[in-house]
């Protein structure tokens, strides 16, 4: 029943993960949470962002950030890094994400979803029946109360995911 909650994939960050080879398998879409996954919680846009950005888009790949997070916020964000964007997508609800696979013209089997929390952009993947990537938050300190208590919800769940993972790689 927790599967809903487990990613495709983890990395140990956003910047550590071999995006060239997702799209040599066909992903050329890549959907970024912001806060904790891409910078810590409600920092700006810094140049490690926008690097990446571009590099990813240099690739060919569309890049859109994907927050739920106010306006201002997620389009000065987009517009600092040159990611197209998408604000109040009400994550782990499935209608953002399909709207941004939807502005980006692309299908679902060719999108991966990078974000650092199971239980809005692990299982808003899930729903929306896209590819994910779960990655350590950036800084764990920048987390509002509510994301904190939601964390101590995910370790079990993290847990679990883990062990399968071991078993499915020893069997
Ligand atoms: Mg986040």
């Amino acid at each position: 029943m927790f599967r809903f909650l487990f990613p495709t994939d983890t990395a140990p960050s956003a910047y550590a993960y071999d995006y060239e080879k997702a799209f040599s398998r066909g992903i050329r879409g890549i959907l970024f949470d912001i806060d904790n996954t891409l910078v810590p919680h409600d920092a700006p846009a810094d140049r490690r962002a926008a690097a990446l950005v571009k590099r990813l888009k240099d690739t060919g790949f569309s890049v859109m950030v994907v927050s739920n997070n106010e306006e201002p916020r997620v389009r000065s964000f987009a517009a600092l890094t040159g990611a197209d964007h998408l604000c109040r997508a009400m994550k782990p609800l499935p209608g953002g994400i399909r709207k941004a696979i939807s502005m980006m013209g692309l299908s679902k089997a060719s999108v991966l979803l990078v974000g650092d929390q199971l239980f809005t952009d692990i299982l808003g993947a899930n729903l929306a029946g896209i590819e994910s990537l779960l990655v350590r938050p950036l800084d764990l300190s920048t987390d509002t109360p509510k994301i904190r208590f939601k964390r101590r919800l995910e370790y079990p769940v993290l847990k679990m995911y883990l062990r399968q993972k071991r078993l499915a790689k020893n069997s």
